[in-house]
């Protein structure tokens, strides 16, 4: 018995102190290592209570597309990709994996996974910020299943609300805010027989007229505005004759569409701010023109709500790299991940973590796969480049299948760019991948391979990750259900004294 204490002894001394004369002390990775178990024991669990909260969502942005993002912005500035540093990725960061599935949904869609970051509770497919009772597409069931909102919540301690998104201001997410729908939808008009409903903008109108919600900004026009109505270039499509815009305008709301009208805008809180940009979705990042950046709104919306001494709640979301994504389009998807990760940056750079908890995640991920045995460096839109067993970079010579052809490292499990395409005999598909050069796959409206053949690539139910920075932040740990990140957002900003 002594004699086995005193070798454990002396074994966990060797251990201890000699972690600097192992053979690989002097490696770059070891000392890397060094340092991020050194910030991680410094790190201090905030528990002040938060003033401020700010809800980061990149809409589909699942684990493996946040992978693609980090290569592309590392490669984008130079490097080989796989060692970068998204800025939600440092240590400063705590984290957990998010199960994102709906109440009957094992793969789920962006209004009930928003609203259950929003109220607590899982909801069904398709509906949002309804109780369990109520059934999608079904307006007799609205009545006595509207759950409280972390915007109404947090809007009677006297805080602001905004919300931003690329998306339509009436799309899931930005309305899952302040909104309840059986149907996500019903973006300006509710069916025959549900007179006691309201249509998505009508109920965001209602919000910003009634002061729970201050600033907005996303695409979306066409819902707010009546059929005929034109205004900068953009056009109305409501089908009833009713134009929120004259009306938010008309109790003093500043409300513009482009550039410049976003420039001239006046932040001091004074009176509250729209800003609609497109008649549907805000342009895809890579395309944009005439209509400010992700970032640009994130700092506006912070400007603005940050006038308000009770602090605030604003919810972004990089609402198209879902629908790059839909489209089977990485080179979008990347290039709006970008975006986000710039407007990440922005909202740390604007905000103290004293009292400001940011989260960053994603609703859902996507039906993308990244394949084969790629060496360093091979471009997450490109081919798949073999690994060089010399060197540290890939060794230029493309993997490939079994057919003989190359494959790109990053594809979709089904989607529009499937290689299975209709035979004209009956309903069968056939089809055998085409020859693919690496100047084609980087090519920005290259659709990445699919299996499946879909017109629009599908969600899944893989996790997603969260990431949070400031009061309470700590409390994200392990794997979680997604309804849990309003408890964070509830305890830090309601709960804690
Ligand atoms: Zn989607």
């Amino acid at each position: 018995m002594t004699r086995f204490l005193a070798s454990a002894a002396a074994v966990a001394l060797a251990t201890a102190a000699q972690a600097q004369d192992l053979p690989q002390a002097s490696s770059d990775w070891f000392v890397a290592g060094q340092t991020t178990i050194q910030e991680l024991l410094d790190r201090q669990p905030n528990t002040n209570r938060a003033r401020n909260v700010i809800l980061m969502n990149a809409d589909g942005n699942g684990v493996g597309t946040n992978y693609a993002i980090r290569l592309f912005m590392g490669q984008q500035e130079g490097g080989l990709g796989e060692d970068y540093v998204l800025p939600y990725e440092t240590t400063e960061w705590y984290s957990a994996l998010v199960k994102t599935y709906n109440i009957n949904a094992q793969t789920p869609d962006s209004a009930p996974t928003a609203g259950s970051m929003n109220t607590g509770v899982k909801q069904r497919f398709n509906l949002i910020n309804l109780g369990e009772n109520a059934i999608t597409e079904d307006c007799t069931t609205e009545a006595g299943n509207e759950l409280t909102t972390f915007a109404e919540i947090v809007a009677e301690m006297g805080k602001s609300v905004g919300v931003v998104s690329t998306a339509r201001l009436t799309h899931a997410t930005p309305a899952a805010t302040v909104v309840k729908t059986a149907y996500r939808n019903w973006e300006d008009a509710v069916p025959e027989g549900c007179e006691n409903s309201r249509d998505i903008a009508t109920q965001m109108y209602d919000a910003m007229e009634s002061g729970l919600l201050d600033f907005a900004m996303a695409g979306g026009f066409r819902h707010f505005a009546p059929e005929g109505f034109e205004m900068d270039g953009l056009t109305g499509g409501r089908p009833d004759d009713v134009n929120l815009i004259e009306q938010a305008q008309a109790f003093g709301t500043q409300f513009v569409t482009n550039t410049e009208g976003f420039e001239a805008l006046v932040l001091d809180h004074s009176t509250p701010v729209l800003g609609l940009f497109e008649n549907s979705h805000m342009q895809y990042e890579f395309d944009r023109t005439d209509e400010p950046s992700l970032s640009e709104m994130t700092a506006a919306a912070i400007e603005y709500l940050s006038n308000n001494e009770d602090g605030y709640y604003l919810q972004i979301e990089a609402g198209r790299v879902d629908h790059a994504l839909h489209g089977g389009n990485l080179h979008r998807v990347l290039v709006d991940g970008v975006a986000f990760a710039n407007a990440v940056a922005t909202a740390m750079e604007l905000t103290d973590p004293a009292d400001t908890l940011i989260i960053v995640t994603a609703d859902h991920e996507h039906a993308i796969a990244f394949n084969g045995y790629c060496g360093r460096g091979s471009s997450i839109t490109g081919l798949c480049y073999g690994i060089d067993n010399e060197g540290i970079q890939h060794n230029g010579e493309a993997e490939l299948g079994d057919d003989g052809l190359p494959y790109t490292v990053a594809g979709f499990l089904n989607g529009a760019g499937s290689v299975l395409a209709p035979s004209g005999d009956g309903n069968a598909f056939v089809g055998s991948r085409p020859e693919l050069s690496q100047e084609e796959a980087t090519d920005p409206d290259y659709l990445q391979q699919a299996l499946i053949p879909m017109s629009s690539e599908t969600h899944s139910g893989e996790d997603v990750a969260v990431y949070a920075r400031g009061p309470f932040a700590h409390l994200f740990d392990g794997t979680i259900e997604q309804n849990v990140i309003f408890h964070v957002m509830h305890h830090a900003a309601v709960v804690a004294e």
